[in-house]
């Protein structure tokens, strides 16, 4: 860079700080800037026609195709999966459908995905995108704050899909946004008058906008640092919003509302039916707006459904079995190193059993199998031994893992 004033050869100004070309050419940031600019609306214009390829009618993928796939990344939640599978087939019917004047106009359906933290809510959203090839991203809904306070505005959250497509808007407008922790937005006090809840239910207002179904200023650059900078317009009629959220507590909810609901004349035999160990399974829109989610909110989320807790098979499954399994990604990192890797079935099981014990979840399994593998990936690919199989057993995990500072894996699986 060069430090004494220069003239910039393309504005001509003098410039304290510039860029140097080979050819001993100056430009200044401002003309960076302006040149970056300018290839963005070029690129925005050249493909303005361009659309996502391979989402067509007749190629898109049916419900229990989505499922199949969804099965090769995903462990159990197999409600949830059929539930999202076509929900996301109608949503990406109605976009692609032929648009004919005064035919039924099939309604925009947004998801809700209730689950303790963990449980594969994000996995799904992600596999899905990846699935249909569409923009992708994840917002933590605990970073928005209603517009003129300090945190991001609900409009922000489409900057990172505009950036995921590359800043083509109709790719964008065709993406999924997955919105999670929006239990935290939720109403803090049955009276909305009480205080200003500016992390709460403004946010909630805002988040209608987008859900609804409207053109949006977008900035390009997010946040509120770059005042100077022109809005993108970006529609989210097409876009699908899935949201997640743990929604602690809400069994309570859904408790309260069961108990008053089988008092009713057929009660007895509604409540042999109620499995109290997992109420999840019985969540409706109502509870959600008990927790605290306005109804035009709920409403705008009607596909809702929930996220069974891990239990012991699922995540000794979730070791071995997805297309990228954890046991499968090490198998083939020391497989490029000429090394036949296995682990020992009581190996994996002790994992799963640690994973329990500290309440880390699915996790934590990556955490407690990184600090078992360490010291393998480290020895293993310099090794000179003959050997070229090896196994890691109970014993080494459990040697391993008692060595290593056990509140460090607690704090990991947070
Ligand atoms: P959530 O969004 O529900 O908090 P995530 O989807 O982010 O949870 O899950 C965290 C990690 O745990 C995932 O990246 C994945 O490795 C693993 N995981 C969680 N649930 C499952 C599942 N049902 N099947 C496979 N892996 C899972």
């Amino acid at each position: 860079m060069a430090k004494k004033k220069e003239q910039c050869s393309f504005c001509g100004r003098e410039m304290p700080h510039m860029f140097r070309g080979d050819d001993g050419s100056l430009i200044c940031h401002d003309c960076i800037e302006a040149g970056h600019k300018m290839i963005r609306e070029m690129k925005q214009y050249l493909e303005e026609e361009t659309d996502i390829k391979g989402l067509e009618l007749n190629t898109l993928p049916k419900p229990a195709e989505i499922k199949a796939f969804l099965d090769q990344y995903v462990i159990g939640q197999d409600d949830a999966k059929r539930y999202l599978s076509v929900a996301v087939y109608n949503h990406y019917k109605r976009v692609l459908q032929p648009r004919e004047e005064g035919g039924v106009e099939i309604e925009k359906s947004n998801i809700i995905l209730v689950g303790s933290t963990g449980t594969g809510k994000t996995l799904l959203a992600r596999t899905i995108a990846k699935l249909l090839k569409v923009p992708f991203t994840i917002v933590d809904a605990t970073v928005l704050t209603e517009a003129g306070y300090v945190g991001e505005d609900v409009e922000s959250l489409l900057t990172r899909l505009l950036q995921e497509a590359d800043y083509n808007v109709k790719k964008a407008e065709k993406g999924i946004v997955f919105i999670d922790e929006i239990d935290k937005i939720a109403r803090k006090s049955d009276n909305p008058s009480i205080t200003r809840d500016v992390s709460g239910e403004g946010v909630q207002q805002g988040l209608l906008k987008l859900l609804e179904g409207s053109v949006v200023n977008v900035p390009p650059q997010g946040g509120r640092k770059h005042p100077e900078q022109e809005f993108i317009h970006v529609n989210t009629q097409n876009i699908l919003f899935i949201c997640g959220g743990a929604f602690d507590g809400i069994e309570r909810k859904i408790a309260q509302r069961l108990n008053t609901q089988v008092v009713g004349f057929d009660a007895s035999k509604k409540a042999q039916k109620i499995d109290k160990s997992d109420l999840l399974q019985y969540i409706a829109p109502q509870d959600l707006k008990s927790f605290g989610l306005i109804p035009e909110i709920v409403g705008r989320l009607p596909i809702l459904t929930y996220l069974k807790p891990l239990d012991r098979d699922a995540l000794r499954n979730i070791l071995t079995e997805p297309n990228n399994a954890i046991v499968k990604q090490y198998k083939k990192l020391l497989s490029m190193d000429g090394f036949d890797l296995t682990f020992a079935p009581d190996m994996l099981d002790y994992i799963v059993d640690k994973a329990i014990e500290y309440k880390l979840g699915a996790r934590g399994l990556r955490g407690l199998m990184e600090t078992v593998m360490m010291d393998v990936m480290y020895d293993l690919p310099s090794s000179k031994s003959r050997k070229k199989t090896y196994e890691v057993t109970k014993a080494y995990a459990q040697q391993r893992i008692e060595k290593a500072n056990l509140h460090q894996l607690a704090a990991s699986g947070e």
